[in-house]
C-alpha cells in the first residue's frame, strides 16, 4: 500500500507537494469515489485510480517502449515468412510486449510496444480516434514548361493531387480521404507531403496517394499517440516517460 500523494508522484503527475494540492481540489477518484483526504492509502496492484477522470501512469508491471521502427523489418514480434521483425530491434526486453496498431514492412517511424492491453485496445479503437500523422516522400512529376524538377515544375500537378487528397476519393473498400496533407518540404526532384488520416485501414496513405497519381518513396511516421521519435535513432527504442504515458490515456 502507498500515501495517494506519493503514488501520484512516482506515476509522473506531479511533484509531493503538487499532488497533494490536486487531492485537495477533488481531483483525484479511488475506485469511483473522490478522495480529497491526504494520506489515503492505495493499492497499485489493484486500486483504480483517475486524475480528472483519466487512469494515471503506468499500470503496475507494465512496459510501454517506442520503437524508431526502420525499414524492412515486419511491426509483429515474429513472422512466419521469415524477414526480420521488430524482435531483433527489441534486444534486452524481457517482458511479453506487442505492437499497438502496424506500420508496413517498408515504412518506419515511431511503433508503440507494450505489454498493457487495456491501453492498446482503448488506443486502436476507433472511438479514441486513428489521427496520425505520415510524412510521405512522393516522386515529384515536372509538368512541360518548368525547369524539370524545380518548384514551380512540381507545383500545379501536386496541389491538384494533395486537393484530390482534401476533397476524398474512392478505394476498392470505400470512400477516403485525408483529414488534411500539405507540402512539408521540397528536394529537387522528390516533395515530402504531411499527411493526416483518420483511420487505420490497411496501407491506407500508400492507396490514397496512388489514388491521385503520386508515387510513394518513403513513409515515415514522426510519431504516435503525441509521443515522438526525435531524438531516438533508427532502429532504437526507449521507455515512455511517466508523463508521455499519461498524456496517451
Ligand atoms: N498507411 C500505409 O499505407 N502504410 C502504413 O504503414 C501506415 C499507413
Amino acid at each position: 500500500m502507498e500515501r495517494l500523494q506519493k503514488y501520484l508522484a512516482n506515476a509522473g503527475v506531479a511533484s509531493r507537494r503538487k499532488a497533494e494540492e490536486i487531492i485537495a481540489e477533488g481531483r483525484v477518484k479511488v475506485n469511483g469515489a473522490v478522495v480529497t483526504e491526504q494520506g489515503t492509502k492505495v493499492d497499485p496492484e489493484t486500486d483504480v485510480v483517475l486524475l480528472d477522470g483519466k487512469p494515471v501512469g503506468a499500470r503496475q508491471g507494465q512496459r510501454y517502449l517506442l520503437l524508431y521502427k526502420p525499414p524492412g523489418c515486419v511491426t509483429t514480434m515474429s513472422d512466419p515468412q521469415g524477414r526480420p521483425t521488430a524482435a531483433s530491434y527489441l534486444t534486452g526486453v524481457k517482458e511479453r510486449v506487442f505492437p499497438v496498431g502496424r506500420l508496413d514492412y517498408d515504412a518506419e517511424g515511431a511503433v508503440l510496444f507494450t505489454t498493457d492491453g487495456e491501453l492498446a485496445n482503448r488506443l486502436a479503437h476507433p472511438r479514441y480516434g486513428h489521427r496520425r500523422v505520415y510524412l510521405v516522400k512522393v516522386k515529384g512529376d515536372a509538368s512541360a514548361g518548368a525547369a524539370p524538377g524545380s518548384a514551380a515544375a512540381l507545383a500545379p500537378r501536386l496541389e491538384d493531387s494533395l486537393a484530390r487528397l482534401r476533397e476524398g476519393v474512392r478505394l476498392e473498400d470505400g470512400p477516403a480521404k485525408a483529414l488534411s496533407c500539405e507540402i512539408h518540404e521540397k528536394a529537387e526532384k522528390n516533395v515530402w507531403l504531411r499527411i493526416e488520416v483518420g483511420e487505420g485501414r490497411y496501407h491506407l496513405v500508400k492507396r490514397l496517394c496512388e489514388a491521385v497519381g503520386l508515387t510513394v518513396l518513403r513513409l515515415f511516421r514522426p510519431e504516435f499517440g503525441g509521443v515522438s521519435v526525435q531524438g531516438l535513432r533508427s532502429g532504437h527504442f526507449r521507455d515512455l516517460a511517466p508523463e508521455e504515458l499519461r498524456a496517451m490515456r
